[in-house]
């Protein structure tokens, strides 16, 4: 398989609450080594005109639909979907995109903002809905800014965000374990880093760019998995897209170690296996229970019955950080 990693959800310019041009963007993407980059503006499309390969990083340009509540990623559209601020059914926002030939990702869904720091919360509200191909498991922005309390825990792990992230939030994956017991078709996870590079002011001294793209764009990575190599053409947007649809994807925070080409996660006829490219603590959950925990480079079993499995890998630097999370495989 071929592993490229790269980075989802981010604003430009062309957000209200965005700074930076794709060009300094891309800039960023290209020094820290990300494969592609998916830029998602609110309700707009408008980085689709810097779509493709620049360098060694491939741009793509989807859509952050974001009223007050409910921000869903649409990609592969060509228009933007223009929801009204106070929509409140998100159904209708992912039918709309369904319709125009796209598909689309639930952001943030368990955001609760930092009401000390003056962050609003942008919880993902209504989960009676359908026809969305995921959701967002590890988001940077939700992770790191719980771990704002007070100047001092700001000011270290504004430093040093990569040591202060705690991995996917608990309801999130119980939730996303739910879903996908007895669903037919499961709903694969994205990473994201929701980088806006906005200046904020806190506690009227400290004044911070939340996140410079070349700290953002280092920790959470989605890395996608292809049988063949990106051709290096126009046409290996809709495959990256592909593989986050399908769910040929795994997440990572890669500031520690990139996992970059080690990680095997198989899951077929009685056997599941686990590769990863360095010792670490790595648990294996079946239907949402865990079944085995082990410090190792990888775990193999045999006998396994059928259910749905995923995996989370933690590596050691000092303690344990959350490092990989696969998606889910189903063996029949
Ligand atoms: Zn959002
Ligand atoms: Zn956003």
């Amino acid at each position: 398989m071929f592993d490229y990693s790269g980075c989802i959800h981010m604003h430009s310019e062309y957000s209200f609450d965005g700074l930076r041009t794709p060009e300094e963007i891309i800039s960023s993407a290209n020094s820290c080594g990300l494969d592609y980059i998916i830029i998602t503006d609110h309700f707009s499309l408008e980085a689709k005109k810097y779509e493709g390969w620049h360098r060694n990083t491939l741009l793509i340009a989807g859509e952050e639909i974001s009223p007050n509540k409910n921000h869903y990623l649409a990609f592969n559209i060509d228009k933007a979907v223009i929801a009204d601020r106070t929509e409140s059914n998100p159904q209708n926002y992912i039918d709309d995109v369904n319709r125009a030939g796209g598909f689309g990702f639930i952001a943030h869904p368990d955001h609760i903002g930092n009401r000390k720091f003056g962050v609003n919360p942008y919880t993902w509200i209504n989960w009676d809905i359908t026809g969305y191909s995921g959701f967002s498991v590890w988001d940077l922005q939700t992770d790191w800014q719980e771990t704002l309390k007070g100047p001092l825990t700001a000011v270290m792990s504004y430093l040093f965000p990569a040591y202060f992230l705690k991995g996917p939030k608990k309801e999130t994956l119980e939730r996303w374990d739910k879903i996908n017991i007895g669903a037919e078709q499961l709903k694969y996870g994205i990473g994201e880093i929701d980088n806006h590079e906005a200046v904020k002011k806190y506690f009227k001294f400290i004044k911070a760019k939340i996140f410079p793209f070349d700290v953002a764009f280092r920790t959470i990575r989605t890395h996608i998995l292809l049988e063949e190599p990106l051709s290096r053409k126009k046409e290996d947007i809709g495959r990256v897209l592909e593989a986050l649809r399908l769910g040929s994807s795994y997440i990572s925070n890669d500031y520690f170690a990139d996992p970059k080409g080690g990680f095997v996660f198989k899951v077929s006829k009685g056997k599941v296996s686990v590769r990863v490219p360095r010792r670490a603590l790595i648990k294996i959950i079946k239907d949402g229970k865990k079944i085995i925990e082990k410090i190792s480079d990888g775990i193999e079993i045999s006998g396994a019955e059928k259910g749905i499995y995923r995996c989370e890998i933690f590596l050691k630097k000092y303690f344990y950080h959350p490092w990989i999370f696969s998606n889910p495989i189903r063996m029949d």
